[in-house]
């Protein structure tokens, strides 16, 4: 077996430890004579793993009483959709930092259900190269909810301190770093995060939601895009996602063998730390565009001297048995995408590596 260094950003790398576990478990699960994926959502097999993947994550991110977590399909897309269908109320208006792609995607679907506005837009000549200061935000005083994206997977920016929204419900897409450090969920109304970046594979998106939020939803749409009809029935309201569930709870179980979220926060800053370092000491040859104080510890993005050298840095990589390095068709140049599952092991070699490459090149 020989596997690569994968850094894409999302589908992304999966502990090997959860792999071989699903690997060994695959045919027949815990002795029942058939795999996971052919039990039924309702026996008590599957439903086990269903409340071990609910009871571990609100474990890791020590979620209150008030909040409910959810397993939804529809991926973060969906969720763009979702929240302004379900809490954007006729008449109201909604706030969105856009702070990349994604937040701008989300804008559009607001638009699609009712009114919203910009509170801050930090796309500067073209690029998202920082995100908003709490001072910078003009927050509507009544605004049905606040969206922002905690970690900006195309641009390489991340919030580092969270906006303060008063009493407006705090909205955050944290598709690509939920659960790369400890965090306080009752700061939020609702989080949502699609698995495949940082805690699964694709095809489940998870939900944490204030309760009294979702008392608030519309009920005049579909059930089925209802968080209310959803929390009712533990998330089961039709069949789930039961496989891409079982290997999220594979991965919270990784998760918390490793030391639970403080432990996550620590191999994580001393990863992004490695990199981050590296690019500075080069900066005649490695450049990040990103403003200090906004750089993503789960993304990192960074040009070459030319766009030549960043095609030809791309292809030494995956001799070297590394892959999924180029940066977003939007942005260019080279993304290095390293969540919870990367290991600081990897992270060394592609610096000894970058190490080698300015010499050559230089
Ligand atoms: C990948 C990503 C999305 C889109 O996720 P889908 O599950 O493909 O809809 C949205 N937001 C962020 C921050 C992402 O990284």
């Amino acid at each position: 077996m020989s596997r690569v260094i994968n850094f894409s950003a999302g589908p992304a790398t999966l502990p090997l430890p959860v792999l071989e576990r699903v690997k060994s478990e695959l045919l027949d699960f815990e002795g029942t004579g058939m795999s996971l994926m052919e039990h039924s959502h309702r026996g008590a097999a599957y439903s086990a793993v269903h409340a071990e993947a609910k009871s571990l994550l609100t474990e890791l991110l020590n979620i209150p009483d008030t909040h409910e977590v959810l397993f939804m399909q529809g991926g973060a897309s969906g969720q763009f959709a979702l929240v302004p269908m379900n809490f954007l109320h006729q008449g109201q208006s909604a706030d969105y930092v856009i702070t990349g792609t994604w937040s701008e995607k989300a804008l559009i679907e607001a638009r699609i259900q009712g009114d919203a506005r910009e509170a801050a837009n930090a796309k500067n000549d073209g690029a998202f190269t920082r995100v908003p200061t709490n001072e910078e935000l003009e927050l509507d005083p009544k605004a049905a909810f606040v969206h922002f994206t905690s970690n900006n997977t195309v641009a390489g920016t991340q919030f580092h301190s969270f906006p303060e929204v008063g009493d407006r419900p705090l909205v955050c897409d944290m598709s690509s770093d939920l659960l790369w450090r400890p965090i306080d969920v009752s700061k939020f109304d609702l989080i949502y995060a699609g698995a495949q970046k940082n805690l699964g594979p694709a095809g489940v998106t998870i939900v944490i939601i204030r309760k009294d939020l979702m008392a608030t939803g519309r009920e005049d749409i579909a059930k089925i895009f209802r968080y209310s009809v959803i929390a009712g029935k533990d998330s089961l309201y039709n069949t789930g996602p039961t496989f891409p569930i079982y290997v999220v709870r594979n991965v919270l179980s990784w998760v918390k063998d490793q030391g639970g979220a403080a432990a996550m926060e620590a191999r994580n800053r001393q990863k992004s730390e490695m990199l981050y370092g590296l690019i500075d000491a080069k900066s005649s040859f490695y450049r990040s565009p990103i403003e200090k104080a906004s750089r993503s510890v789960m993304n990192v993005v960074f040009r070459l001297p030319t766009e030549e050298l960043e095609k030809s840095f791309i292809s030494s990589c995956a001799d070297a048995g590394m892959v999924g390095v180029k940066g977003h068709r939007s942005v260019g140049g080279i993304r290095i995408s390293m969540y919870n599952a990367m290991e600081p092991s990897n992270i060394e070699k592609l610096a000894d590596f970058m190490t080698d490459f300015c010499a050559q090149n230089s």
